[in-house]
């Protein structure tokens, strides 16, 4: 599927590269014990190393390490026994020590894979350039005083990833869902909890257009966007932006632009540094980071099943669509609901509740599957009461209703409000008689040769035992009585 944005001269491709910065979950920070979490009063988690005093030295956090290591194997990436950290200098207020301890020519993680979905069923792969680790910086508040600007030291020296990608993504669609499926991935090994809002997943998105067939032009960075939706935005404006004007006969400059969504445009913030402008050098308070081969294989098979294995293995066990499967290991607490519901169980008819019903019902009431007011066991119990007969298919959805309105079972729903379907088939020879009585004009078409009324009589008949008939005893019932 391709993407083009059509301009005056004709038409021009896009060429996307992310670079995403994880926080890390971890208790602590990168090279110092204070703790690492959100939300703390301001520099209530600061210790003397993030705070930069004079003669303080960092020591490397080897769950931090892990975390990254794991990330790799999960990306597919080389992971490389030998790495090293280097110092970035540069001079801003919320970083006190002067420079960023980074990883430059020797990153923790090589090169590695993510694949990618788009909405027509397609697949891409999607190359990772490199993963390395490095020390988040402090925070200035500006709109605490109308003088004055604060610092908050509470994030300096908290871990992050840097995840960088190969300019391989050719749509806003690819670059979104690169980044969802990141998300995905880091989610479900742990390693970062993915919550963009809190800043804790962050993308520096670079954009450049080309000709069809042409080598890459110059590319503008896109700092810190913040929202998925946004960086479909971002690239899609930028795109436009650079279009106009090399056709108005111009040139892109490459600079570090931010994207502003309320208009939905980006603007310049400063031409692009180089490496050079950060004189980078071998941080001489560290010793390179040596990995054991032993060690690092300990992680890879401590891995939890990633999505695209959980994906396939939901195709081939429970025998439902790619589609589905693709919706339902998308975030890890469906896929395992989804599980719950299906063992056992029909595993297609449970994909269709869950993600119809169940997921419609999430939504209009504003839940999740957390606080969810069914859960996978009731869900499971109400399958149970249709696969035995108990109720008919069509019941179910109302007795479904009722159990997100009470939090009831299945079973006392059905017991409750009578809800059993009815077998008998007195009550049904009945039901059936009065409704041939009630549209014997229909009855005549039926034997003149409309034989798809035959529906319609099904239906008014489980209609007219308040929807309790059992739809293969009605159906049996009316094809003996139509024959007569
Ligand atoms: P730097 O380290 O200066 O930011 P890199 O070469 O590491 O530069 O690239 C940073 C990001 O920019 C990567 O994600 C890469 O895929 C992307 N990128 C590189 N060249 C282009 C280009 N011409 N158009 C779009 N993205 C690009
Ligand atoms: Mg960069």
């Amino acid at each position: 599927m391709s993407y083009e944005i059509a301009g005056e001269t004709g038409t021009w491709e896009l060429v996307i590269g992310l670079e995403v910065h994880a926080q890390v979950v971890s208790e602590a920070k990168l090279f110092s014990g204070a703790r690492a979490t959100y939300g703390g009063e301001p520099n209530s988690q600061v210790s003397l190393v993030d705070a930069a005093f004079p003669g303080m030295l960092p020591v490397i956090n080897m769950r931090c390490v892990a975390q990254a290591v794991r990330t790799g194997l999960g990306l597919e990436a080389q992971v490389n026994l030998v790495s090293r950290f280097d110092r970035k200098n540069y001079f801003y207020a919320d970083l006190p020590a002067g420079y960023q301890i980074s990883q430059f020519a020797h990153p923790i993680v090589g090169a590695g894979k993510i694949e990618i979905e788009l909405g027509d069923g397609s697949r891409r792969e999607i190359g990772v350039t490199r993963l390395h680790l490095e020390q988040d910086a402090g925070k200035s508040l500006h709109d605490q005083n109308p003088t004055r600007s604060y610092i908050d030291l509470n994030r300096a020296g908290v871990a992050l990833m840097e995840i960088v990608s190969e300019p391989d993504m050719r749509s806003p669609e690819e670059a979104g869902a690169y980044l969802r499926k990141l998300r995905t991935i880091l989610r479900y090994l742990g390693t970062c909890d993915g919550n963009m809002e809190e800043g804790s997943l962050r993308a520096d998105v670079n954009v450049s257009v080309r000709r069809a067939g042409e080598a890459f032009r110059t590319r503008c960075e896109i700092k810190n966007v913040n929202s998925i939706r946004y960086v479909m935005q971002a690239v899609e404006a930028e795109a436009r932006r650079q279009v106009s004007i090399w056709e108005g006969g111009g040139t892109v400059d490459q600079e570090t632009r931010l994207f502003d969504p309320q208009r939905g445009q980006t603007r310049p913030l400063r031409t692009k540094e180089d490496a050079h402008d950060y004189r980078y050098f071998p941080d001489p308070d560290l010793l390179p980071l040596v990995l054991e081969e032993d060690w690092v294989e300990a992680l890879k098979a401590d891995l939890p099943e990633l999505p695209d294995a959980k994906r396939v293995r939901f195709v081939s066990e429970y025998g439902i669509s790619h589609y589905d499967a693709g919706v339902l290991v998308a975030d890890q607490a469906t896929a395992d609901f989804y599980e719950m519901v299906a063992g056992g169980r029909d595993g297609r008819l449970a994909a269709n509740w869950v993600l119809g019903d169940f997921f419609a019902a999430l939504n209009r009431t504003g839940r999740t599957i957390a606080d969810s007011p069914v859960t996978a066991a009731a869900l499971g119990g109400l399958l149970d009461l249709v696969a035995d007969g108990t109720i008919n298919g069509r019941i179910a959805k109302d007795v479904f209703e009722a159990m997100v309105d009470t939090g009831e079972g299945a079973a006392a729903v059905v017991e409750a409000r009578g809800l059993r379907q009815v077998v008998d088939t007195g009550l049904i020879d009945a039901a059936l008689e009065a409704v041939l009585a009630t549209h014997a004009d229909k009855l005549t078409e039926y034997r003149g040769g409309k034989e798809k009324l035959f529906g319609f009589f099904v239906g008014q008949v489980i209609k007219g035992m308040g929807g309790k008939g059992n739809p293969a005893l009605v159906n049996d019932a009316l094809r003996r009585r139509l024959a007569q």
